[in-house]
């Protein structure tokens, strides 16, 4: 490719609309442009660098057993009602109509295309297991498209769906996808974590996702370097804090009241009382299935609603009214507290609140509250459990070291679907006896191009991208100086001609543009390699081979370059590939 005729128009300026590295680099580097809010044109970088991410996708899905197959963007509400996900899915979901009125969507996913396409086919347990995939354009009209491809509202992604007869087969075929998911993104040159993490809409009971560390990531990690243990941190366990012992020597002051005028956060609070915010216990009330419960977790904690909720099993959670609040602790907002507030309703308490010594709680009466409660002794709890939020500085519930946070951005999502989608829409086999039973059913996404964003994310610099190898869009470019200089022009076409015979992917940059033009260039798009034909050592022979991830050069002669460059390449490429 020459970089004269390239369809990759570069911007100097960073554009306003983009708030993170991988959305301004791939609007600078010419990959992309917006055509609506959340949609996006891949230009000839951008989509070459889309098409090597699939590459390497496919290759893991087949080595894994796994066939293509492409499924239709365009998708009847019909199958999407069998599911029940034709109303649950909102707003979300591109809607259409067809001439006849009939309606459709702009697939957001493909559960139900699949298990329907599966059910119309399979009928024996010979024919199973089977993994189905396709790479290809999603549909999700998201609220606030954002961060560029990062979050849109079309984007690729493969997706595939794991098709057995038992659990033991749906194990093996996840162990596949697990498998593959970590020679993806190890290939793409990301430092992914996988964390447990709750399913969301799409249901099953295990699930796990690939997340890539990222300061712009929307999800909230913690991490164990001890044991690998890792979480989003809505889904992470906190450790089960050592048994209170009583000391026998402490002489207890006691509970007593005290008078806290119109204080009732707890800054006021513990402001007020010159004491720290662990000391003061949270006493959150909220309605759980129409039913008022206390929920006590130490004040310098945020509580977790999903981990209430199961501890509760309770369908509908959402916090009281100042009106409930009232009626049950006898106080306004603010001054509630677990002291007597048992024999009204039920408490749980986060198993962290219980040994706290000498608590501060509210005092179920206006403008006061109580200090040196005991747990045990001044109150008690119907359940003690973990519902608070875990954060970075924990202990690791599995082998107690501290835990790391992290942002992470999520690539890739493992499910174990279960019987969900083949009970709903009857997709079943019959086993060597001659009876039916429904097909067990895994599902695995990748966002292709939000992997790409990612993989820009964790590799750029202030110049422009610094691509690994194997997702690169050219491997190398070649750049004559000065354009004008026919030796420096012949040198570099011998080159270029020698480097694409050897099967790099190469450019040449035989734009008639000054050197400091195509610096700039070729480091905002990112070349892994290039070959600069200059005056300085012409005369030997010889050209600068040069890397953009440290900028380290060396001479080599003119003859040489394409083999050295193919040894770079290939040593790279085979740096990321898994064993
Ligand atoms: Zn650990």
């Amino acid at each position: 490719m020459r970089m004269s005729q390239m369809f990759a128009p570069t911007l100097r300026e960073v554009p306003s609309e983009a708030d993170i590295p991988s959305h301004q680099l791939m609007l600078r580097a010419g990959m992309v442009r917006k055509t609506v809010s959340g949609v996006y044109s891949y230009l000839h970088l951008g989509c070459r660098v889309v098409r090597k991410v699939e590459k390497i996708v496919r290759e893991e899905m087949d080595r894994q057993g796994a066939q293509e197959v492409l499924m239709p963007a365009i998708q009847s509400a019909d199958i999407w009602r069998e599911t029940g996900r034709w109303d649950d899915y909102g707003s979300e979901m591109f809607r259409l109509k067809d001439r006849n009125g009939r309606e459709m969507c702009l697939g957001p996913t493909h559960e139900e295309i699949i298990t329907v396409t599966v059910r119309d086919e399979i009928r024996s347990y010979r024919q199973l297991p089977k993994i189905l995939y396709q790479i290809q354009t999603k549909y999700r009209d998201e609220i606030r498209p954002r961060f560029g491809v990062m979050r849109s509202r079309e984007f690729i992604m493969k997706d595939a769906y794991s098709f057995d007869r038992d659990n033991e087969g749906l194990d093996r075929s996840y162990e596949k996808m697990y498998e593959a998911y970590c020679r993806v993104f190890s290939r793409c040159g990301v430092d992914y974590r996988v964390v447990e993490a709750d399913a969301g809409a799409i249901g099953g009971s295990q699930n796990h996702e690939f997340m890539v560390v990222s300061e712009v990531g929307e999800d909230a990690l913690v991490f164990c370097d001890a044991c690998g243990y890792a979480a989003n941190v809505e889904r992470a366990e906190s450790a089960k804090p050592a048994e209170r012992v009583a000391d026998t020597e402490k002489v207890r002051t006691g509970i007593r009241k005290i008078s806290t005028p119109g204080m009732r956060t707890i800054e006021e609070v513990t402001g007020y009382l010159k004491v720290e915010p662990r000391v003061l216990l949270k006493t959150l009330v909220y309605v759980a299935d129409g039913t008022p419960v206390a929920a006590i977790v130490r004040g310098d904690r945020d509580l977790n609603e999903a981990k209430l909720k199961r501890v509760l099993g309770c369908r509908e959670l959402e916090l009281a009214t100042p009106e409930v609040i009232e009626r049950v602790s006898g106080a306004p907002v603010g001054f509630t507290g677990p002291v007597g507030l048992r024999e009204r309703i039920k408490i749980v308490a986060d198993w962290e609140a219980t040994v706290v010594e000498d608590a501060v709680v509210g005092a179920n009466a206006v403008d006061a509250h109580l200090v040196g409660a005991e747990y045990g002794v001044d109150y008690t709890a119907d359940i003690v459990a973990d519902i608070r939020n875990v954060v970075a500085g924990d202990a690791c519930p599995r082998c107690g070291a501290e835990l790391c946070g992290a942002r992470g951005v999520e690539v890739g999502h493992l499910f174990k679907l279960g019987t969900k989608y083949s009970s709903a829409l009857g997709a079943k086999y019959l086993d060597e006896g001659g009876v039916e039973h429904p097909i067990i059913m895994g599902c695995y996404g990748i966002g292709i191009t939000r992997t790409v964003a990612s993989v820009i994310e964790e590799h750029h610099d202030d110049d422009g991208i610094i691509w690994p190898m194997s997702v690169a869009p050219y491997q190398a470019v070649v750049m004559p100086l000065n354009t004008s200089e026919s030796a420096q022009v012949e040198a570099a076409e011998r080159i270029y001609s020698e480097l694409c015979k050897h099967g790099v992917e190469a450019v040449m940059d035989d734009r008639d543009e000054r050197p400091g033009v195509k610096f700039k260039d070729a480091d905002l798009i990112g070349f892994p390699i290039r070959v600069i034909v200059g005056p300085k050592h012409l005369g030997d022979g010889e050209v600068e081979v040069s890397m953009r991830r440290d900028g380290t050069v060396e001479l080599v002669k003119i003859e040489n370059v394409a083999v050295r460059v193919k040894e770079i390449v290939d040593r790279e490429l085979a740096a990321l590939m898994p064993e």
